[in-house]
């Protein structure tokens, strides 16, 4: 299963947008703006797991298209 992170830092929109580790993607924040959330089947467990840290979650267009809604 593929590892996710969430940015610490919100976007300029207000939420934090859920990566996937494992997808090589070009928008990954820096390492120490990385919350780990652990692996997860599919993106939708990554957001509820941040979604217990921030209340505006989103998932990154790239690497996490299925749970990008913003
Ligand atoms: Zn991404």
């Amino acid at each position: 299963m593929p590892n996710f992170c969430v940015n610490k830092n919100a976007q300029s929109t207000g939420e934090h947008e859920v990566h996937n580790l494992d997808a090589n993607c070009s928008y990954l924040p820096d390492v120490v703006n990385r919350f780990q959330l652990g692996s997860f089947a599919t993106c939708r467990g990554a957001v509820t797991e941040a979604e217990k840290t921030y209340s505006e979650v989103d998932g990154c267009a790239y690497c996490a298209s299925d749970c990008h809604t913003k």
